[in-house]
């Protein structure tokens, strides 16, 4: 099978099955990231995922759950030399979450110093609903940290092209073309910095099942559509982007 597909924000640990899931985007070769929400979650993914070809492990703390988990932020700054993939990280000001913004941008920031302090060079899978501003602003900071990925980006045009103007790339998944502001953002987004990803099992397909790493073909007819491209030089683009963001 030669999908070459990439999925570069999946949850493979919160599927019932996680060496299951692995082994099916081995198989389907899906270029996937690996994302964890807790450094200790990151452990087992990074051993089941040893040797693989297809599967990169990232290490994360998941800003939802910063609140609960700011005490693993330390494990998780030991653990950086370690990995070149961190994420998922971020912040998020939704209405449950946006009370310890402060605690999140504590956190943030401390993470990406460490991946400074670590040699920088990493690759930053980051998340940042309704919180756009604050991660540009830490980013902006601590630019040395590495290629910042920005997850389902859902900032305003002005958030965006700070992004832009910082060397962001965006990962895009199949809700964003759901959503009429999002595909305004998509379509200003420089197509060698796109990506393309899930972010299964938290995101559902249109029958309310999780999404899983082979659906991110429909970001690619998506993309197909919005950049007049055929499939093929879609997937292709995805492709070499991933190529130069890894080099
Ligand atoms: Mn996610």
């Amino acid at each position: 099978m030669n999908s070459n597909l990439v999925d570069f924000h999946c949850h493979l640990d919160l599927y019932q099955n996680l060496e299951d899931m692995i082994n099916e985007c081995e198989k389907r070769n899906i270029y996937t990231l690996a994302v964890t929400t807790t450094p200790r979650a990151w452990q087992k993914n990074r051993e089941l995922t040893q040797n693989k070809k297809y599967v990169r492990p990232a290490l994360g703390l998941h800003p939802q759950l910063v609140h609960e988990y700011h005490y693993e932020v330390d494990m998780l700054c030991d653990l950086i030399p370690e990995t070149r993939y961190i994420g998922e990280i971020g912040m998020d000001g939704s209405a449950n979450f946006k009370d310890n913004l402060e605690l999140q941008a504590v956190i943030l920031n401390k993470i990406l110093k460490s991946c400074i302090v670590a040699g920088g060079k990493k690759i930053l899978s980051i998340h940042s609903r309704g919180a756009a501003s604050q991660v540009l602003n830490l980013l902006e900071n601590n630019m040395g940290a590495g290629e910042p990925v920005l997850h389902w980006f859902s900032g305003n045009h002005i958030n965006l092209r700070l992004a832009i103007f910082l060397g962001c790339w965006f990962s895009v998944g199949p809700s964003m073309f759901k959503n009429a502001k999002s595909i305004e953002l998509i379509k200003k987004m420089p197509k060698d910095k796109v990506l393309t990803e899930t972010d299964g099992p938290f995101a559902k397909n249109k029958t309310n099942q999780p999404l899983k790493p082979w659906d991110s073909i429909t970001v690619i007819e998506n993309l197909s559509l919005l950049w007049e491209m055929d499939i093929p030089s879609t997937k292709a683009q995805i492709l070499s982007n991933l190529q130069n963001l890894l080099r």
